[in-house]
């Protein structure tokens, strides 16, 4: 009976293998004080009511499919779609970016040729990112940046970007030849290891793990509030789940979730403040499907509005 023996014991090492290495990714029990919303409340609360953002609008650049245990352990239910997006928050005083998605090239390396790309949003996004008041980035990642890092009018586009220290030490590796933009290399950082006010009812935050450059965004429109949570879900079942991305993402994609256990707590305070606010949208930056539910109940819109003048405004 010996080689039963040997035969049970293989088994059993191969599932705690694959449990490990597939499904061990649920959120702590606990995460208070991860998420601070009633910080980022407060930093905007005395913003008179007719200065706030009036609407969040989407670009969808592309997109590509994946499996669904690959996108969120544990998740068995086929193909997930993936889009590659770019967010506008619409102000009076000026607009602002959110992330710069993917350029076609990216998108054929990232997707093996088999990824869809929109050439007119990608050039909406190029266009709009040159009028706005403030660019910002989610995370450092190549499916966040390329509007930025390859723009192609990199003076134009410099005095309006808000980054990290940490986000743009992520961006020359993107950028063409390896060599950023001097406009853009050149630009002071913005520091947001505290949450900040931004803008009139915008409030942004460091909030590494899943990238060390990765923040979040609080905004307050008068209708609701949205938090820009970037990868640190794929999609919004992590939340709702409390399970992150399983452990073998990591070893095929080397730079995502450098911090896995701060991704962890951060899902799990995600989760209780979504449960404690339930008028809260969260906004995961490639849940194609969810996000498209938004378009459709209206709580986001489709498509970028171009700012009136050409030459708004720079920020101070
Ligand atoms: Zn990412
Ligand atoms: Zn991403």
């Amino acid at each position: 009976m010996k080689w039963l023996a040997g035969i049970v014991f293989v088994l059993a090492a191969l599932g705690a293998f694959f449990w490990w290495a597939a499904l061990d990714a649920a959120a702590p029990a606990e995460a208070d004080g991860v998420v601070d919303i009633a910080a980022y409340r407060a930093l905007v609360a005395n913003d008179a009511p007719e200065t706030l953002p009036t609407a969040v609008n989407v670009e969808f650049v592309g997109e590509s499919k994946a499996p669904s245990f690959a996108v969120e352990s544990g998740a068995f239910d086929g193909q997930r779609t993936l889009s590659y997006n770019s967010f506008q928050i619409v102000a009076p005083e000026g607009d602002t970016i959110i992330d710069g998605a993917v350029d076609r090239e990216t998108l054929d390396q990232m997707s093996q040729g088999k990824g869809s790309f929109n050439e007119q949003t990608y050039d909406d996004v190029l266009a709009t990112m040159t009028r706005a008041q403030r660019v910002m980035i989610t995370h450092e990642h190549l499916d966040h940046v390329m509007a930025i890092a390859r723009h192609p009018e990199p003076a134009a586009l410099a005095p309006r970007l808000e980054l990290t220290s940490a986000q743009l030490s992520g961006l020359p590796e993107h950028a063409p030849n390896g060599q950023l933009a001097p406009e853009i290399a050149n630009i002071d950082a913005v520091d947001l290891t505290q949450p900040r006010r931004i803008a009139p009812g915008v409030v942004a935050v460091a909030m590494p793990g899943h990238s060390p450059g990765t923040i979040l965004i609080y905004a307050k429109t008068a209708a609701r509030e949205y938090l820009f949570i970037g990868d640190i879900a794929w999609v919004i079942g992590s939340v709702e789940h409390l399970r992150g991305r399983p452990r073998f993402i990591t070893w095929l994609m080397p730079g995502v979730d450098p911090g896995r256990p701060n991704v962890l707590r951060q899902l799990r305070a995600l989760h209780d403040v979504s449960e404690a606010n339930p008028g809260l949208v969260l906004l995961p930056a490639h849940d194609d499907a969810y996000l498209r539910a938004l378009v459709s109940s209206g709580v986001l819109s489709e498509g970028f509005t171009q700012p009136a003048a050409a030459s708004a405004p720079i920020p101070e």
